[in-house]
């Protein structure tokens, strides 16, 4: 398996280069020479199959030229202990897969736990630490920080924006210590972002340390995310109508491991990318123009990104064909209002406590199925509702119930460096932790 850059497609690179460098020097973003196709049986072959399972068969058609099938068994077993149940809210029609029951509580366990666990396959082969840089909007640093607290050979270095991240979740990126640093930024998420891409593209940094990104710029987040889509499909069995998929949507990196999966051969009939009031990309789909914003503060924080990083990866995923794109992936936006109107009636009509970003993909899944009637609606539930404590407890009026793995963190101190929003204060810090 091989890479290239979208910035030049005879930039060919191993899976390590990509891997462990994960963006070019030509500021591009790493993609698949080829994607792999599923064989004819492959649908079938996992019918109530888990996770870990399908994660097994997928891998294989990806990596069997670098791993043994022992290492990738090794690889799904430690990274997937968990599963993504497809809960049922309207029999046939309307469904939720539950991407959150991993350590940190949301879908980015997936990505993160299988990037840690190639890395570390890979890390006792290299002579030097391997430094990871990572800017969160929220969710990210947590599951980074857990996926590779303690790896041998590994450092992670947190970048997230002060003040717009959840109590519980601020308390996942700060608390582990050891391996993992937290750097507070007096900025947003596209800041923080900035910051990270600066520090791979100076002489500096890139000499003093082995840098690498756990952000989903990184081709192997994207592309176990793509294993959660083929999970959802097991668990409808055979008999379903066509299926679309509903995306919360922030830098994009979701949907396009969903596009992936369809172009490997998943039967989609049509995506939905859901988003907050950072409308750039359901703007793009009723415009065609790509305006990027200034992101914008919301409720449903992890997608506030007015600068999709993975824009370019969803558009070459379609061989930069607009027209096929439009066809296949409807944008609609939502207002916080709505947002908060959306959970309490899914309390209300369903008894189901979801999360505002989860809200943001079935507002979206019912705005398509308002017009487009004869399918069966997935929508992606990206977090468990209680990492958004205390927000969505004064929206219901009433404590959300706390997963025992998130309530022990409560207790614990907050170790992180306070740095103003510039590339040069970051850069500073940096240096001296070597
Ligand atoms: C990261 C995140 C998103 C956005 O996912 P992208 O892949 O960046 O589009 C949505 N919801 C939650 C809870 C998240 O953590």
């Amino acid at each position: 398996m091989t890479f290239y850059s979208t910035n030049n497609s005879a930039n060919i690179v191993s899976v390590q280069e990509a891997l462990f460098n994960s963006l070019p020097q030509d500021k591009g973003l790493y993609m698949p020479s080829s994607i792999p196709q599923l064989p004819a049986d492959f649908l079938d072959s996992i019918l109530n199959q888990s996770l870990a399972e399908i994660a097994y068969k997928l891998t294989k058609l990806w990596l069997h030229e670098e791993l043994t099938n022992a290492q990738i068994e090794e690889l799904v077993t430690h990274a997937f202990p968990f599963d993504t149940p497809l809960v049922e809210l309207e029999a046939g029609r309307k469904y939720v897969l539950e991407l959150f029951h991993g350590p940190s509580l949301a879908f980015k366990d997936v990505g993160a736990r299988f990037m840690a666990g190639l890395m570390s396959i890979y890390s006792g082969m290299r002579s030097r630490e391997v430094h990871i840089l990572v800017a969160t909007s929220g969710d990210t640093g947590g599951a980074v920080a857990m996926g590779f607290h303690n790896v041998p050979g590994v450092r992670v270095s947190i970048l997230y924006p002060k003040g717009r991240v959840s109590m519980l979740q601020e308390k996942q990126l700060t608390t582990l210590g050891g391996n993992i640093h937290a750097f507070e930024v007096d900025g947003s998420f596209d800041d923080c972002q900035a910051m990270v891409k600066a520090a791979f593209l100076d002489e500096d940094l890139t000499s003093a340390f082995s840098l690498s990104s756990a952000n989903s710029i990184n081709i192997f987040r994207l592309i176990p995310q793509s294993f959660y889509y083929f999970r959802a499909m097991a668990q409808l069995g055979a008999d379903h109508a066509p299926v679309v998929f509903s995306t919360p949507s922030g830098n994009f990196g979701n949907l396009s491991a969903g596009v992936l999966a369809w172009r490997m051969g998943l039967p989609v009939q049509a995506f939905v990318a859901a988003t907050n009031m950072n409308k750039v990309v359901p703007d793009y789909l009723t415009s065609g123009l790509y305006s990027p914003i200034d992101s914008l503060t919301t409720l449903s924080n992890a997608m506030d990104v007015g600068n999709p990083s993975n824009f370019v990866r969803l558009q070459r995923l379609f061989n930069d064909d607009f027209d096929h794109i439009n066809q296949l992936i409807s944008g609609f936006h939502f207002t916080d209002a709505q947002t908060v109107d959306e959970m309490l009636a899914l309390r209300d009509s369903y008894n189901y406590i979801a999360c505002p970003h989860t809200a943001v993909g079935l507002l979206g899944l019912e705005s398509y199925q308002h017009s487009y009637v004869d399918n069966c609606g997935i929508a992606l539930a990206t977090a468990h509702p209680a990492k958004f404590s205390p927000a969505v407890d004064t929206i219901f009026g009433h404590s959300v119930d706390v997963p025992e793995r998130l309530a022990t963190l409560a207790n614990r101190t907050k170790q992180a460096a306070a740095i103003p929003a510039t590339f040069a204060a970051f850069k500073e810090s940096l240096l001296q932790l070597v």
